[in-house]
């Protein structure tokens, strides 16, 4: 076997591989924001399993926990049995997430991945509501098992279904019109217009930040209009925060500070903090109609992924200083995103999102292509959003430091001059 041989990925390894075709390094160690590759070459990850890394690559403190749960002889698979690890996790989310912040849920630990979670959000809110419809919004994702891709709306990841992907109904996210317009006036008109034919949605699912779809931001005011017409209908309100939650946008979830109170919660990504497999739907008790196992899963709460789970909340979100230095560290992307759209202003640059979810959007969207492909070249791991792939996005680790988040911004901003310098603008301009 040679140093960074891929050719069995390329015999073996289905054509629906993704990310490594960008970068074809063979990883094999990973700390904090580092990944280093067969050879020991480092690259800086500015990608984080697409914010299943939130707290970084082989956390030490997580670690330790994980080492010793196994070596204890911790029980790794345990169906939805009761198990020390279980208690543990939900105790600690109870008492640092939830009654700090007067949240009242319970928890369904679902098959461990972000579509299983939505899945039975939808399949719950259908249940309630006896209705068929859902709602979801332009540029949404939620995942791509069938009931999730149905909500979900890059047309790319529609393609493959091969069955209609029915009884959803698409609403303009903020912002999907000119900057001003009120997106959400239709959706309230076609509520309160019997011949508008638009039926009664048993609920309403909605990303605070769009992660895939181009890091779209919703407001606090469109976030609490969006909830004072699902309340005016008895439409449930489902916040997928499997990309913006844990912390990505500053505070644990990312609809904190905006006076609104989902019907259900959908957490999975970086819930686990260690990259290990967890996903929870949270839900309103009340909502809780579940009959013992109707939905279930063989895979539901995974126990390692309660012991890291437990132990990322007691390290991380015990006190302020943790949402405080992700706040920082938010600015500092802010103020670097800023720059770049005023002294490159040919490369027709736009800022993106909120928090460390943040990124460049291009005029022309093959220039955030290529401009990724340079970081690339040195070594950065990133990746671009949105339905052109037209934006640039910036998703290190929470815990990255400020040197590390400096060094990846410099690459980033060494390719965006040599796109402007040399490769692309130049040629194109001088016709
Ligand atoms: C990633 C993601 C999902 C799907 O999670 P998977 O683990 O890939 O199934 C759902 N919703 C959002 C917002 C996501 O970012």
């Amino acid at each position: 076997m040679d140093i960074n041989d891929t050719a069995v990925f390329d015999k073996l390894e289905s054509n629906v591989r993704s990310y490594c075709r960008g970068n074809s390094a063979v990883f094999e160690r990973a700390e904090g924001a580092t990944l280093f590759d067969e050879n020991g070459e480092a690259y800086l990850d500015f990608l984080a399993g697409a914010g299943s890394l939130n707290y970084g690559h082989n956390h030490p403190a997580l670690r330790d926990q994980l080492v010793q749960y196994i070596t204890d002889g911790g029980v790794t698979h345990s169906l939805d049995f009761h198990t020390a690890a279980k208690r543990g996790f939900l105790e600690t989310f109870q008492e640092i997430i939830l009654q700090p912040r007067q949240m009242n849920y319970v928890a369904q630990f679902t098959g461990p991945t972000g579509a299983n979670a939505v899945e039975a959000a939808l399949k719950l809110a259908r249940k309630v509501t006896g209705r068929a419809s859902v709602v979801a919004f332009t540029n949404g994702f939620h995942g791509v098992t069938l009931g999730a891709l149905a909500v979900t709306g890059n047309q790319h990841h529609r393609g493959g279904a091969g069955v209609p992907l029915d009884n959803v109904q698409r609403m303009p996210f903020a912002g999907y019109l000119d900057a001003d317009m009120d997106t959400l006036a239709y959706f309230e008109k076609a509520l309160s217009d019997k011949s508008s034919g638009v039926d009664l949605p048993a609920c309403v699912i909605v990303e605070t930040v769009q992660g895939e779809g181009g890091l779209n931001v919703a407001s606090g005011t469109w976030m609490r209009r969006l909830q004072k017409i699902c309340r005016a209908h008895s439409i449930l309100l489902v916040v997928d925060d499997i990309q913006a939650g844990c912390g990505r946008t500053g505070t644990f979830f990312s609809f904190e500070g905006m006076g609104v109170e989902p019907d259900m919660v959908t957490l999975s990504k970086s819930l686990s903090g260690y990259g290990l497999p967890l996903a929870v739907t949270l839900i309103r008790p009340e909502l809780d109609c579940w009959l013992p196992g109707e939905h279930n899963g063989t895979f539901r709460g995974f126990n390692h992924a309660f012991v890291t789970a437990k132990t990322a909340l007691d390290v991380f979100w015990k006190d302020e200083q943790f949402p405080t230095e992700i706040q920082e560290k938010s600015k500092f992307v802010q103020e670097f995103i800023t720059r770049m759209c005023r002294d490159l202003s040919p490369l027709k640059l736009s800022a993106k999102g909120r928090g460390l979810m943040q990124g460049l959007s291009f005029d022309r969207p093959e220039l955030a292509s290529a401009t990724a492909e340079l970081a690339r070249e040195r070594n950065l791991v990133i990746e671009t959003a949105g339905p052109n792939d037209e934006v640039l996005k910036f998703f290190p680790p929470l815990t990255i430091t400020f040197d590390e988040l400096a060094a990846g911004l410099e690459i980033v901003e060494d390719s965006l001059r040599e796109v402007l310098d040399e490769k692309i603008i130049s040629p194109i301009a001088a016709e």
